[in-house]
C-alpha cells in the first residue's frame, strides 16, 4: 500500500497541502524552468518542497507565512541562524567596498590566521567555494604530495559532488561481503580502480587495504563522525587507529570536517586530539556564504605556493572573496568555546527528549549523533556502518517521509533524512518545542507504524 492510501498518511499529506498552497503554486511554476522544480537534491521531498521566503534567527517563513523552527539550517552551515546582526554587518561592510577585487586582500590572511590559531593541526589555509571543492583540492594535494593516485574512503561516506567523492556515496548495493568501489554511470569507470573502500568503523579492513596498496594510496579521507552515512560516532579508537595506520604506511590522512567542525572549538579532531595532515573545511566558516577551505600542516600545504618547484595549481574566480571571509570571520569569532558548549548541551537535551518520547511510545528507533547534530533512524539498533543506515532508510522511507511532513505541519523544518541541527539563537524554549512536536508526531504515527512496521513496536 502506498503511504498516501493509509488514512494517517492521507491526512498528513492533505494537511500539508492545505497549509502550503503558495509553495505548491511556486512548485508548479518552477517545474517549467527547473527540472524537478528545484535545484538541490538534498532539499527536495515529495509531494513538493516548501518555498521559503525569509529567515530570522532560528525561524524560517514559507510563502504562506507559516513559521518553522529551522532544524536544518542549510544542512548545518548557518551556525548563528539567519541574518545574525553581526554577521550581516560584516557582510554589508564589504558590499560597500567591493565583493571580489580580483586580487589578494587582508581579510584572507586574517581569516586564515583565525583558523590556524583555532585548529591544532593547521599551519596554513587555501580557500575555495564549497566543501566539494575543499575535499577535491585536499585529494589533489595528497596525490601531488605523495605522487600516488589512490584514495581510501569509507563506504557510504559523503565528501561532496566531484567524481572521486561520488564513488560509494551509497553503499555498494550488490555485494553482501566487503564493499568494493562502485559508482553510478555519471562517474568515469576508470576512476574506480583508484578508490579503495572500507566500511566505517572497520579498522581491520583499513589496515588490510593499506598493507596491500600503500604504494598506490595517497591518502585516507574520513569524517570524525559519519554524517550522511548515518550521523553516528566512530567506535573508540577508530579515528586514532586511522592516524596510526596512515603514519605506519606513510599515507596522508585527510579529515573531512566540512560538517563536524562545529562540534568542537578546534573542530572535532580536537576532542580526540588527532592531528590529520590535511583538513577539509566548509559550511560554518563562511558565515552562511559559499565557502570551502583546505587546511593542514605546512610542509604539505606548501605545495599550493606558486613558489614551490612543482606547485598544485589552485585557482577559482570567487576564492577568498571579501563577503564570505568577512562574514565567516565574524561568525567564527562569535562561535567561541562557550557558544560551542552551549549548543552542544542543548543538543544533548533534544537527543534525550527524542529518546524519552520513543521509549514512552514503545517505538524502537534509535537516535544518533553528538552535541548539536543528530539523526533519528527507524531501526532498533543504532547503525555502525553506512550499509546499516541505508538498509534502515530503505525499509522506512515512507515512515521517514510522513514523519518529516508531520513535523513540518507542526512547524519544525528538518532534513528529510531525519537529521536535526541546532544553532546559537536557539534556547531551551525552542528545543522543547521541537521535542514536543516530535512526541506528538510519534503518537499520531504510532498506528501507522503498528500497521506497516510492527517489528518497530515494543511489547
Ligand atoms: N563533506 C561533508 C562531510 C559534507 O557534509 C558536505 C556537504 O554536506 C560536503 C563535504 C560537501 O560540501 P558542499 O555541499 O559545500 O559542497
Amino acid at each position: 500500500m502506498a503511504y498516501e492510501d493509509h488514512a494517517i498518511g492521507h491526512d498528513i499529506i492533505a494537511r500539508y497541502k492545505n497549509a502550503t498552497l503558495a509553495s505548491e503554486a511556486h512548485f508548479q511554476a518552477a517545474n517549467a524552468y527547473l527540472p524537478g522544480g528545484d535545484t538541490r537534491r538534498a532539499s527536495f521531498f515529495t509531494p513538493y518542497p516548501l518555498f521559503m521566503e525569509r529567515g530570522e534567527g532560528c525561524f524560517l517563513y514559507d510563502a504562506n507565512e507559516n513559521r518553522y523552527i529551522d532544524m536544518q539550517n542549510n544542512y548545518t552551515s548557518l551556525i548563528h541562524g539567519h541574518a545574525h546582526p553581526k554577521v550581516n554587518e560584516a557582510a554589508k561592510s564589504r558590499l560597500e567596498t567591493g565583493v571580489v577585487l580580483g586580487s589578494a586582500g587582508e581579510i584572507q590572511y586574517r581569516h586564515a590566521e583565525h583558523l590556524c590559531k583555532r585548529i591544532a593541526s593547521v599551519d596554513a589555509v587555501r580557500y575555495c567555494n564549497s566543501g566539494t571543492e575543499a575535499t577535491m583540492f585536499a585529494m589533489r594535494l595528497a596525490r601531488a604530495y605523495k605522487k600516488r593516485e589512490g584514495i581510501l574512503k569509507m563506504d557510504g561516506g559523503y565528501h561532496g559532488m566531484h567524481d572521486y567523492a561520488q564513488v560509494n556515496i551509497f553503499p555498494e548495493p550488490m555485494n553482501e561481503g566487503l564493499p568494493r568501489a562502485w559508482a553510478e554511470p555519471w562517474v568515469p569507470r576508470n576512476l574506480l580502480k583508484d578508490v579503495f573502500i572500507a566500511p566505517y568503523n572497520d579498522l581491520n579492513r583499513v589496515e588490510e587495504l593499506l598493507r596491500e596498496n600503500h604504494d598506490t594510496i595517497a591518502a585516507v579521507i574520513v569524517e570524525p563522525m559519519f554524517s550522511s552515512g548515518g550521523m553516528f560516532m566512530p567506535d573508540d579508537g577508530f579515528i586514532k587507529g586511522i592516524r596510526d595506520l596512515t603514519e605506519q604506511f606513510e599515507v596522508l590522512m585527510i579529515m573531512d570536517e566540512v560538517m563536524m567542525f562545529r562540534l568542537g572549538y578546534g573542530g572535532m579532531q580536537e576532542m580526540s586530539d588527532i592531528r590529520p595532515d590535511i583538513t577539509a573545511l566548509g559550511k560554518i566558516i563562511g558565515g552562511g556564504f559559499p565557502v570551502g577551505a583546505v587546511a593542514g600542516r605546512k610542509e604539505v600545504m606548501d605545495l599550493f605556493s606558486p613558489a614551490h618547484s612543482h606547485p598544485v595549481f589552485h585557482s577559482g574566480t570567487f576564492n577568498g572573496n571579501n563577503i564570505t571571509l568577512a562574514a565567516g570571520l565574524a561568525a567564527l569569532e562569535l562561535y567561541d568555546q562557550e557558544a560551542v558548549l552551549r549548543i552542544n548541551i542543548l543538543g544533548d537535551r533534544l537527543r534525550d527528549a527524542f529518546k524519552v518520547s520513543l521509549k514512552e511510545a514503545c517505538v524502537a528507533a534509535s537516535v544518533t549523533g553528538m552535541g548539536s547534530l543528530m539523526t533519528v533512524h527507524w531501526r532498533k539498533q543504532a547503525p555502525r556502518t553506512a550499509r546499516e543506515t541505508f538498509e534502515g532508510l530503505l525499509a522506512a522511507w515512507d515512515l521517514a517521509g510522513l514523519f518529516h511532513l508531520e513535523m513540518l505541519n507542526r512547524g519544525i523544518f528538518s532534513a528529510p533524512r531525519g537529521m536535526y541541527a541546532l544553532t546559537t539563537p536557539m534556547t531551551e524554549k525552542e528545543v522543547d518545542m521541537v521535542a514536543d512536536a516530535f512526541g506528538e508526531t510519534l503518537s499520531l504515527l504510532k498506528p501507522y507504524i503498528a500497521d506497516t512496521r510492527p517489528d518497530l513496536i515494543i511489547g
